[in-house]
């Protein structure tokens, strides 16, 4: 990972020490924390950091476009520091699973491109990308799967 000094100072923004280690708790994990959970998460470097503090950062992080704040999922707001484009699949615990960035590739450019057409022409505007979200049954498949989520 780069420094977060060098990350934020290309962003504009101030280098202050709750930025940077509530940026490094995001980046650490995998599991696409609810501000609560990271403010959870920094406790031991930032004990005396307020929720609204980590949730204003957090805010400010996604204005910079640092992280991800995905909001279609029940129980709040969950944050992602991968940038790059990809999926999610939401289990029925409310874990919310990485799609690799290569299956996710596939499965957009899967979408013919007449169907893209059909819903610029349906709606009226111009189509630029698209976000799919998978909901999990309960259980899992036979095959083993990597567990990209780092819970
Ligand atoms: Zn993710």
């Amino acid at each position: 990972m780069r420094e977060p000094r060098e990350i934020f100072a290309s962003k504009g923004l101030r280098c202050t020490k709750q930025r940077v280690e509530v940026y490094r708790a995001l980046v650490g994990c995998r599991c696409h924390p609810t501000a609560e959970q990271l403010h959870t998460m920094v406790q031991d470097a930032l004990p005396e950091v307020s929720l609204a503090t980590v949730y204003n950062t957090l805010e400010m992080l996604h204005e910079a476009g640092l992280c991800q704040r995905i909001t279609s999922v029940p129980g709040g707001a969950r944050y992602d520091a991968d940038m790059d484009d990809h999926m999610h699949v939401v289990t029925e615990d409310g874990r919310l699973i990485d799609v690799p960035h290569s299956l996710t590739r596939e499965i957009a450019e899967s979408i013919p491109a007449e169907v893209l057409a059909k819903v610029e022409r349906t709606t009226g505007v111009r189509i630029e990308g698209l976000t799919v979200q998978f909901s999990a049954a309960g259980g899992t498949t036979s095959r083993r799967v990597a567990r990209h989520d780092g819970v």
